[in-house]
């Protein structure tokens, strides 16, 4: 209590205030919030911002993973980056979100701005400190959400990975992949910057080559055609880099009697906006995909195998764009699986000798809804199925995610902590992998190439197709 009397300024000495208890206790606080602005100086704008926009942006959820955070390291033994360095605690979960952490705490957290040291609180003073932030949330993560599965407490380590992405996008401080393929999705509307022209060449291509193939004709790729069944939505690397893709698709639907079409626009998928945590991007391209199907009044919305494409058209996107659902999404898996079970193709899984393990992409099994349903598929077409260990929610990542592949600077890094998952692939000893992400496609061959691992990635639409009884 006496120690009490000595403070003028403990308001606690007494519930009645005189006029002069009052005046210096309002100086106190006045000069205590001085003294915290003073602490606070930001040598660059973007600091500043940085700060605006978190206490705009922030949720709920998010506030609670950055709350939550006992420290008891158990994520390090999720995370593929702190297993392949084990001895580099910058690489654990924890210590990544710990970055965003101690701004959250600093700037909005009662501990955080009355006693900083204590909880080691800290604001970004300036440009070097948010690109630092940038190459730790862009360079060491793949938002895979192995961790967050795996957390005792429920961080969502991703979630906020992919927050702190969006603050620092919109401040203009992106890995310039991330930039460049985010503006091409912006300005034409696909991530390749796919021209409409070189879209209707390369489908009209696809058909003779299929046509030529089968030697057969009539096999249709409709683009643009109203009424349809459903409308098929791609990944811009089957037009540029995989067209064998979509030819496999075609032959399957022909097939299958299927009544189906391609948008002339809106057929992208894929969807940036998922990487790089702006919702705004996320929104717009996604709903090209929405606003094309009901356009074209399509029954149903049916996406190729693109794991983030179908995370952010399936399940995000609808959010983002704040667009009523009313046309069924389904991944081309569930497609296929009708069509197998109706008795609509028929297949002969000694077509497809070689032994195939199946790599669980994050977006789908982790993040979508799609786990038993391909190794429902690969069993019917392949006459040697293995599973890889760990498998389903609890497979390591392609190491491609979170727009890793665009990102040229953190390739090293990448490929480094890929070990592993070449030593996940080596060990079920198949001579196919497959994977239903075009992502994980170009993920999975990089390693494999930099490892020399004797195997070749597929994808499932690539196996119904050789397994097909015409
Ligand atoms: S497992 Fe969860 S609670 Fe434990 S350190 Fe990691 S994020 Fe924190
Ligand atoms: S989301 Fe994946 S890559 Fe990122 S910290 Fe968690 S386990 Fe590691």
């Amino acid at each position: 209590m006496s120690r009490q009397k000595k403070d003028p300024g403990n308001v606690l000495e007494s519930p009645l205030e005189t006029k002069s208890q009052e005046k210096a206790k309002s100086e106190k606080l006045r000069s205590v919030e001085e003294g915290r602005l003073k602490l606070y100086d930001p040598k660059a704008d973007n600091a500043k911002k940085f700060l605006e926009l978190l206490s705009q942006r922030i949720t709920r959820d998010l506030a609670l993973s950055l709350a939550s955070c006992v420290h008891c390291g158990m994520c390090a033994e999720s995370c593929y980056y702190a297993l392949a360095r084990p001895d580099d605690p910058t690489m654990t979960p924890a210590y990544k979100a710990d970055q965003i952490r101690r701004i959250f705490k600093r700037h909005m957290d009662w501990t955080g701005r009355i006693v900083p040291w204590w909880v080691q609180a800290r604001y970004p003073e300036d440009n070097e400190d948010l690109n630092r932030l940038k190459n730790i949330v862009f360079g060491t993560c793949s938002a895979c959400r192995r961790c967050t599965l795996n957390c005792p407490m429920g961080v969502d380590t991703a979630s906020l990975v992919r927050f702190a992405r969006g603050l620092l996008t919109e401040l203009g401080i992106v890995p310039e992949g991330i930039f460049n393929v985010s503006r091409d999705q912006w300005e034409t509307g696909n991530q390749m910057a796919v021209t409409e022209q070189d879209y209707l060449e390369t489908i009209a291509w696809i058909k003779e080559e299929l046509e030529a193939e089968l030697s057969i004709s009539g096999i249709e790729i409709p683009v643009g055609k109203p009424d349809s069944d459903f409308m098929y939505a791609i990944n811009p690397r089957e037009i540029k880099f995989d067209p064998r893709s979509i030819a496999h698709a075609a032959k399957i639907f022909h097939f299958a009697g299927e009544k189906w079409t391609l948008p002339k626009f809106g057929w992208d998928h894929t969807n940036f906006g998922l990487f790089s945590g702006d919702d705004k991007l996320g929104a717009y391209v996604a709903k090209n995909v929405y606003e094309a199907a009901d356009r074209l009044r399509a029954k149903r919305i049916v996406l190729s195998e693109c794991g983030h494409g179908y995370r952010s058209t399936r399940w995000e996107g609808y959010n983002w764009a704040q667009y009523d659902q009313k046309l069924p999404t389904e991944s081309v898996i569930i497609t296929l699986i009708r069509y197998l079970k109706k008795g609509g193709i028929k297949v002969d899984p000694s077509k497809n000798p070689d032994p195939v393990t199946f790599h669980d992409s994050c977006n789908i099994s982790r993040s979508g809804d799609l786990i038993e349903e391909p190794r429902w598929i690969l069993k019917r077409v392949c006459s040697d199925f293995r599973e890889m260990h760990p498998n389903r929610t609890e497979n390591f990542c392609c190491t491609g995610g979170g727009g890793l592949l665009s990102m040229a600077e953190y390739r090293p890094l990448r490929l480094e902590v890929a070990k592993i998952k070449a030593d996940q692939l080596i060990a079920t000893g198949a001579r196919l992998v497959c994977t239903m992400c075009h992502n994980c496609v170009d993920g999975l061959t990089d390693l494999i190439k930099y490892y020399k691992l004797n195997m070749k990635v597929v994808q499932v639409l690539e196996l119904v197709s050789n397994a097909m009884v015409l």
